[in-house]
């Protein structure tokens, strides 16, 4: 049986690009007999917006997007993200750092990854025995970090093809759990993906560089029989180029919904996204199922101007 999982993160709204990329996760697994669990992603405190998830769900069922089972939601699992990082700590994968992100930033060797972060020199590698110890050292709550020494990573994306990744240098040591021990967005995918059976995951391909360091928490986890088939899918981007966010307009599924939008434009629009030729609108997702071929999705960006264009236009309101 294979299992794929939807995974929103209830730190803003779905709009349009993460729709898409929804869209064609469920018509894959649709179309492939995959089982689909939701999980919603909602570990980083601070930066949920209440309400979010509740949103993200009735835009994904007013789409025709359902699930096998869930939503799940991470904050529900902590005790099992813990586990996981002390068995890394006991293992001597993970260790215990302490430094400030200001002291990684000014690091003079900090070199940066693709995404602009700084890329962690190493300082706290192999300087404490325990959490405790660097607690005492420092004054402060240590973070956990994954030790990436030497390590490599090739996988073949199902849509981007073979890569390759030398972790230590292109990415660098990571964090597993925050100081105030949230665990980090990285660990509890691992976690969650390997003890949900998940074997294929699809997603935006910003994520792209988080594959490598999942890999090698698998590994560290030794799980290795457990990583998944993973599917890197373009964004939809602002006239920009940056990825679709709030600053390109109000693109939230929510907003075309409230505003008398019917579904069936929605998904014409996110069709047409996909590379799918339609002669009339659909009314639900599933009307895609069959014209719908992950060959046939643009390998570009798809380019979205709000506020004008025929894509745009094509999602005006009955009443505006
Ligand atoms: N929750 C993540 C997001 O919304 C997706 C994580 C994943 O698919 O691994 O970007």
């Amino acid at each position: 049986m294979r299992i794929t999982r939807l995974a929103p993160s209830p730190t803003g709204a779905l709009h349009l690009g993460n729709a898409r990329t929804f869209l064609i996760n469920w018509l894959l697994a649709r179309q492939n007999g995959w089982r689909i669990i939701l999980r919603i992603e909602d570990l980083d405190g601070p930066r949920n917006k209440r309400g979010a998830a509740e949103l993200a769900i009735q835009d994904l069922q007013w789409l025709g997007i359902d699930w096998d089972e869930g939503p799940i939601r991470q904050s529900s699992r902590l005790d099992h993200y813990r586990a996981a990082v002390e068995k890394l700590l006991r293992s001597g994968a993970a260790y215990p750092c302490v430094c400030t992100r200001k002291e990684v930033d000014a690091a003079a060797s900090a070199p940066h990854a693709d995404d602009g972060a700084s890329i962690y020199p190493g300082t706290c590698r192999g300087k404490f025995k325990s959490r405790e110890e660097a607690r005492a050292a420092r004054a402060r709550e240590a973070a956990v970090r994954f030790n990436t020494q030497n390590a490599t990573v090739d996988f073949a994306d199902t849509f981007c093809g073979p890569r390759h990744f030398d972790v230590e240098h292109q990415l660098g040591d990571f964090v597993i759990a925050k100081g105030d021990a949230t665990p980090a967005y990285q660990l509890a995918v691992v976690v969650d993906d390997a003890d949900m059976n998940v074997t294929d995951v699809v997603r935006g391909d910003d994520l792209i560089d988080s594959t490598p360091r999942q890999i090698l928490l698998y590994r560290a986890l030794g799980l290795v029989n457990r990583i998944p088939s993973y599917t890197h899918l373009p964004l939809v981007v602002g006239t920009d180029g940056r990825r679709l966010a709030k600053r390109h307009g109000d693109t939230r599924v929510s907003t075309y919904r409230q505003a008398g939008v019917p579904a069936g434009k929605i998904l014409a629009l996110l069709a047409k996204w996909c590379g799918i030729e339609l002669t009339r609108d659909p009314e639900k997702a599933a009307d895609l199922a069959e014209q719908f071929s992950l060959d046939r999705v643009p390998r570009k960006p798809i380019v979205f101007d709000p506020a004008g264009g025929a894509d745009a236009a094509a999602l005006q309101s009955p009443a505006g």
